[in-house]
C-alpha cells in the first residue's frame, strides 16, 4: 500500500504533555480560511511524495521508546483511511498511544478506521460557523457539518478521549453579539452529542484563537472563553487548559 505523506518527525508541542511523533498525511477536503498546513491540504508536490506504507511504520519503530504517542494528521487523514488505521495499529503495537487529527467530515471512512485499529484520542475542530470556517460554499459547508455531527457521534461512543476545539475567526469577533448568536446553535448541536462525556471528563474542550488579531478584539479572551464554555455546558473537571498546535 502506497501513502501520500508530507513527513513524520517528533514534536513537543501537537500533543501537550506528549512526546510524539507525528505523520503529517497529504489532501484534504476542506478548505479552512486559517489552516496552518494549507500545503500540505492542497497536496502541493514540493511537499507531498508517496512512499511505501512500510517506510512510515520503519520509521514508527525506530521511534520506539522515544515517544508516548503517535499523532496521524494531515491534511485530512481520513481521505487515507487504511493507510491511517496502519500507522494507529503499529502505534498501539510499539505502545505508543494512538491519536488521530482529523476533521471529522468522512464518516464512512472514520468507521473504516476505527473498525480496523484502535484510537486512544481524536482532536477535532468545532468549525463554527461552517460556511465561514470550511471554506467551502454554503450548501456544501452545510452538508460538512452533517457529516461532522454524525462522525462526532460514532467518536464519543467508541473512542476513548474526545478533544474539541474551537477555532475563532478574528473578524467575526469584532461583532461579540452577532459571532455568538451565529455559533450558538451549532454549539448547541455539539453538546447535545458530547454532554455525557463532558459529565465524565472525558471530553477535552479547548479554545483557540487562530490569528494574532484575537489581541484587537474588544472581547477579553477570558470573557471569551467562559461565554463559549457556559454555552457548550463545560465544568470545571471537563474543562481542559492545554494547548496544542493546530494543523
Ligand atoms: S485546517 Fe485542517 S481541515 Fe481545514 S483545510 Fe487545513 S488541514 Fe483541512
Amino acid at each position: 500500500m502506497r501513502v501520500r505523506l508530507a513527513g513524520v518527525g517528533h514534536s513537543t508541542i501537537d500533543i501537550v504533555g506528549d512526546v510524539s511523533l507525528v505523520v503529517w498525511l497529504c489532501g484534504c477536503n476542506l478548505r479552512c480560511p486559517f489552516c496552518h498546513n494549507w500545503k500540505i491540504a492542497r497536496n502541493d508536490p514540493a511537499l507531498c511524495r508517496e512512499v511505501e506504507i512500510e517506510r512510515v511504520l520503519e520509521r514508527l519503530e525506530s521511534a520506539r521508546g522515544l515517544a508516548d504517542s503517535v499523532l496521524v494528521t494531515g491534511g485530512e487523514p481520513l481521505l487515507q483511511p487504511e493507510a491511517t488505521a496502519a500507522i494507529l495499529s503499529k502505534a498501539s503495537e510499539l505502545g505508543m498511544r494512538p491519536v488521530l487529527e482529523s476533521n471529522l467530515t468522512i464518516p464512512e471512512a472514520l468507521r473504516t478506521v476505527l473498525d480496523l485499529a484502535f484510537v486512544n484520542e481524536i482532536v477535532t475542530d468545532i468549525k463554527v460557523p461552517p460556511e465561514a470556517m470550511m471554506g467551502l460554499s454554503p450548501e456544501v459547508a452545510r452538508r460538512a457539518w452533517s457529516s461532522f455531527l454524525e462522525s462526532l457521534r460514532i467518536a464519543v461512543e467508541r473512542v476513548p478521549r474526545v478533544t474539541l476545539r474551537l477555532p475563532i475567526y478574528p473578524g467575526e469577533l469584532r461583532r461579540r453579539d452577532t459571532y455568538l448568536a451565529r455559533i450558538g446553535r451549532y454549539l448547541e448541536q455539539v453538546r447535545s452529542i458530547v454532554e455525557p462525556r463532558l459529565e465524565s471528563g472525558e471530553c477535552r474542550v479547548e479554545i483557540v484563537a487562530v490569528e494574532t488579531e484575537m489581541v484587537e478584539t474588544p472581547v477579553p479572551p477570558a470573557e471569551l472563553q467562559r461565554i463559549i464554555e457556559t454555552s457548550l455546558g463545560l465544568t470545571e473537571g471537563s474543562r481542559h487548559e492545554d494547548r496544542g498546535r493546530r494543523h
